[in-house]
């Protein structure tokens, strides 16, 4: 991969030597230094124009440069800075009453920092109410392979991605994995449905095998994002959770990616006529302005901690969580996201991006899915339609290299053990036009047809 200047710049050797960064090898002369952003456009220090196709980590839902959200923060600042949520604050009610409202009703929001925060907190949550009712032995959680959840010990024991976990072992015990749905690659079999779907029964055998009273809750994303896109079937989520129900266990369903609009609705869960008994949110929330985390918890959970003794109360405090100007961030986001009609924006730009990227690529040899739900997009790249051998990586990194050079960015997702790191992966912010995203599909079908040709 190349920039579009060839020398590393002061700036990015400065960088290389300070800056520790999520994912290495990188190359420093390819450190894309931002500086500015507006809209869907990320401009870097030598003042090449990026389309940021990926929303920064699927979460600058309303685009980049909202002034209204540097102006909610700085009123928040100037009032109340900073009170620590062992007490309140308005901004913490208003937005609890706001995502109550969003959710329909029946829940009480815990506030944290990160995606990961949250789903540690849904964890303690569900492991501690069990308690709480007598159900003692209720600690394990179920997941999914290719699921990720977090970067916490108890986030990454729960995530199903053996390529970011395996060198940081020992976890917290107790996280069970079962394999998820995948479209693509294990075709729905038309005549199970419901509880019969091997992916369902899955759930339902490992509960048994397992002694049913052991089990605390099950996590999953409503579509697996991280791990490459992988889209369920229409009644999974409503069977797995009729499973949870009947064996006694919770549904945790993690909204840090599909919340607030991604897919086209205003959560994820909501394509599936489910309503969990804890959703975790993220990203998106504050359009990733200012860091805040939600883990929303069906009333009736929350009641089972009501007690006066001290044993009883959750056991969970952290200082930043629900910092104020986070929480007026969040509101003044979803004003904004109300006010454009965001969430359907997304459902039908998404529509139409699809179906362009189906009309220009679904032919091409080594395209073997396009799939996705309103803004949030893979494209599975395979050596062979009919083998589906997964592309090589090398491949994969070279076609968003190509894309960077032609000034837009996209993602890559799947598994990088088993060789499945082959999902291109678009999720640009919900604002994008259809000028911008023509531009998204031109270069990624340019890009496809120039490496794969
Ligand atoms: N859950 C999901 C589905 C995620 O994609 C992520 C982050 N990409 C997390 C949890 C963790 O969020 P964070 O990085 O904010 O801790």
């Amino acid at each position: 991969m190349m920039s579009k200047t060839e020398e590393t710049t002061a700036t990015q050797k400065k960088d290389e030597a300070l800056v520790w960064h999520a994912m290495k090898p990188y190359n420093p002369n390819n450190t894309l230094i931002a500086q500015q952003a507006k809209g869907v456009w990320v401009t870097d220090e030598e003042g090449n124009r990026y389309l940021d196709a990926m929303s920064g980590l699927w979460c600058v839902n309303i685009g980049y440069g909202r002034e209204e959200l540097a102006e909610a923060a700085f009123e928040q600042m100037k009032k109340l800075a900073y009170f620590p949520l062992t007490h309140s604050h308005t901004p913490a009610i208003e937005l609890a009453e706001k995502l109550n409202e969003m959710l329909g009703g029946e829940y009480v929001f815990f506030y944290s920092n990160s995606g990961s925060e949250a789903n540690e907190v849904a964890f303690k949550i569900a492991r501690q109410y069990h308690q709480q009712k007598g159900e003692t032995n209720r600690s394990k959680i179920i997941s999914r392979y290719r699921s990720y959840h977090g970067n916490t010990l108890g986030a990454l024991a729960a995530t199903g991605q053996a390529q970011r976990k395996y060198k940081y072992e020992p976890f917290a015990s107790g996280f069970l994995h079962v394999p998820p749905p995948d479209s693509y690659r294990s075709p729905v079999d038309s005549s199970k449905v419901g509880r019969e779907r091997e992916e369902v029964k899955a759930i339902e055998q490992m509960m048994v095998w397992e002694l049913e009273e052991t089990v605390a809750a099950v996590i999953m994303e409503p579509i697996i994002t991280g791990g490459g896109i992988l889209m369920p079937p229409e009644d999974y989520l409503q069977s797995v959770h009729d499973v949870c129900r009947e064996k006694g266990a919770l549904l945790i369903v993690d909204e840090v990616i599909c919340g607030f609009g991604r897919t086209g609705e205003p959560f994820g869960f909501m394509h599936y006529g489910v309503k969990p008994d804890i959703i975790t949110m993220a990203k998106g929330i504050t359009s990733a302005y200012l860091p805040l985390s939600v883990t929303a918890v069906k009333k009736e959970i929350y009641d089972a901690f009501k007690g006066t003794e001290e044993y009883e109360y959750f056991r969970h405090v952290n200082t930043f969580g629900g910092n104020p100007a986070a929480c007026a961030v969040a509101l003044k986001n979803l004003e904004i996201m109300k006010k454009e009609g965001l969430f359907t924006r997304a459902k039908v730009v998404g529509e139409t991006m699809l179906e362009m990227l189906n009309m220009k690529l679904a032919e091409h040899p080594k395209v073997g899915d396009i799939r996705g739900k309103g803004l949030l997009i893979g494209i599975e790249l395979v050596e062979d339609k009919e083998t589906k051998q997964p592309i090589d990586v090398q491949v994969v990194n070279k076609i968003i290299g190509r894309c960077k050079e032609k000034g837009v960015i996209i993602g890559k997702n799947g598994a990088t053990v088993a060789g499945y790191n082959n999902v291109l992966t678009i999720a640009p912010p919900l604002i994008i036009n259809d000028e911008e995203m023509s531009v998204v599909t031109q270069a990624l079908t340019d890009s496809i047809q120039d490496i794969l040709a």
